[in-house]
């Protein structure tokens, strides 16, 4: 199957496969090719160039993308996308003004979403979640982190990652599974958050390892929450099953979390509002991936991640979703990109890096999805004609996607 786009007005995002991330100063650069083609064959990428060189072989498939770009699709590296029901009621309860301990009393926040999804059967769970998927993808994303956590009891935790199991086996699009046992304290452990612990480290973490469940593992460290000893004693639980962290910190302290996630080789740490210089500095010499997530800032009004800060330090910087029920009801990468733009100061080039080759990277899926690279799955937004690619960022609320392709098959 060959599938060619010609007259291309822009191709954005051009990598040569050993760009793994882009960080600090090269984070403003975005490589294009103006009025290019690009021939996708068997699923992937094959070649591309600009039009005057364009192939003249025989292929399946012509799109003449005249007035239009071609980007990668977006890498939401940090998503809850497994859930039960809706919390719409506990989000009119805070505009008129109920507390978190109010809405708590009334039956939400985090142990609300766990009673549903305890309570579900999975085939509904993953109805639901399935639901939430196909809506991301006609919103141009491309690959995909999900976490468990609204479970909370080792049965309920297996039933959100077997949904992310056929999830991934049933949709085109790449799937990582996180294992979020630790995203709080159930209520039979509330005075014995410790055994809880001790529960997700000798009996979650080694179950969920055997039978393949996660690729990552993830703790929300934060006060209230998870201490940094409890994160390191997790972390190091996961990494000796073979599951790499992703972390939560820094949304509403910085208690060290950032310094563990660096200590335990995290891909990611993700939130991240809060940073003190220290938090930046550690950063600097490590492989772990910074993510922001701007829909959650938005919409539980508390202050952005400062990634103008932090790529002015050098540092790389991904943009993901966090969609979930409570804290950011919406997994769409074209809000984020926009986010960043208007609240974090990024450039539309650093916002585009970020929701894409670095994004990627946040998944440990660099080499596959992320870039217009020879050899990557061809996982494409086609966009609508527009006058440049700085206007996706500028059109906010809004998505210049015309089509959506996951190896090379239109989607949407
Ligand atoms: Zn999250």
């Amino acid at each position: 199957m060959k599938v060619l786009f010609k007259n291309i007005k822009e191709l954005l995002q051009i990598r040569d496969e050993n760009t793994r991330f882009v960080s600090g100063k090269a984070m403003n650069e975005l490589p294009t090719i103006k009025d290019a083609f690009l021939l996708i064959k068997n699923d992937v990428i094959y070649d591309f160039g600009p039009m005057k060189v364009c192939p003249d072989e025989a292929v399946d498939h012509v799109i003449d993308a005249t007035g239009k770009m071609v980007l990668p699709t977006w890498c939401d590296s940090h998503t809850h996308l497994v859930y039960a029901g809706q919390r719409e009621g506990e989000f009119v309860d805070k505009i008129k003004g109920l507390s978190y301990q109010d809405i708590a009393n009334k039956g939400g926040g985090i142990l609300n979403s766990a009673k549903k999804v305890q309570n579900i059967s999975e085939s509904e769970l993953y109805k639901q979640t399935k639901g939430r998927l196909d809506e991301i993808i006609a919103l141009g994303t491309g690959a995909v982190e999900i976490k468990s956590g609204y479970g909370l009891t080792l049965e309920a935790e297996l039933k959100m990652l077997s949904v992310i199991k056929r999830l991934k086996e049933n949709h085109q699009i790449p799937i990582k599974a996180t294992f979020l046992g630790a995203h709080a304290v159930p209520e039979e452990y509330k005075n014995n958050k410790a055994g809880y612990v001790d529960h997700i480290i000798k009996e979650m973490i080694p179950l969920v390892a055997e039978a393949k469940l996660a690729d990552f593992v993830d703790v929300f460290c934060e006060k209230g929450y998870f201490t940094v000893e409890d994160t390191n004693r997790i972390l190091e639980a996961g990494k000796l099953h073979g599951l790499q962290a992703k972390i939560h910190v820094n949304q509403f302290n910085s208690i060290g979390g950032v310094q563990a996630g660096v200590k335990q080789k995290a891909l990611s740490v993700d939130h991240l509002e809060v940073m003190k210089y220290e938090d930046i500095v550690v950063l600097e010499k490590s492989k772990t991936m910074p993510v922001a997530l701007p829909g959650c800032s938005f919409f539980l009004s508390i202050p952005f991640a400062p990634g103008r800060k932090m790529i002015d330090a050098g540092l790389p910087l991904a943009l993901a979703t966090d969609y979930n029920p409570g804290s950011s009801p919406s997994g769409n990468m074209n809000f984020a990109v926009s986010a960043a733009c208007i609240k974090m100061k990024l450039t539309p080039e650093e916002a585009i890096n970020a929701a894409t080759i670095n994004g990627a990277y946040a998944m440990g899926l660099e080499h596959k999805v992320g870039s217009i690279t020879k050899g990557k799955q061809a996982n494409l937004i086609l966009t609508k004609a527009i006058s440049s690619y700085h206007f996706i960022p500028y059109s906010f609320g809004n998505h210049q996607i015309e089509r959506v392709y996951l190896n090379g098959v239109e989607v949407v």
